[in-house]
């Protein structure tokens, strides 16, 4: 089971802003991409003006296997948004290179998802102005 959307609700947008724009700009080509210290080669996760480890303000956007495990999930039974059609599942990834994603799993049933089964990215294309990367279990 994936998430369904209700289309005749408008689906929430993901703020867009400054920092975080290079990854939604890779999303846009189905890319996995999240900042990069240039400096110690730390991945910087959520996106911020400089390197937690180093301290340096020198970042790149590099892209990510988008292979990882599911951490941890939750099934919502009822929908919290009107756009969004229950039940579906929101699973929080942590990915080979260490940063965690919250998204959604595709393809799979609620009970079908435990701690530690791998994934891979995959990319919903919603709308002409959302693509959502999400995961499917990797093989
Ligand atoms: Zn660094």
């Amino acid at each position: 089971m994936s998430i369904t959307y209700d289309k005749t609700h408008p689906i929430p947008m993901p703020p867009i802003l400054w920092d975080n724009k290079g990854f939604w700009d890779g999303v846009a080509k189905h890319e996995l991409v999240f900042q990069k210290c240039k400096e110690c080669g730390n991945w910087v996760h959520p996106p911020r003006p400089f390197c937690p480890k180093c301290r340096s303000l020198e970042k790149e956007w590099a892209r990510s296997s988008g292979k990882g495990t599911v951490y941890s999930w939750v099934t919502y039974r009822e929908s919290p948004h009107p756009a969004f059609k229950a039940p579906y599942s929101v699973v929080l990834v942590e990915l080979k290179e260490g940063m965690r994603l919250v998204s959604n799993l595709v393809d799979i049933k609620p009970e079908e998802i435990c701690i530690g089964m791998p994934v891979e990215v995959v990319f919903d294309d919603i709308s002409e102005s959302l693509i959502l990367p999400k995961f499917r279990k990797a093989v």
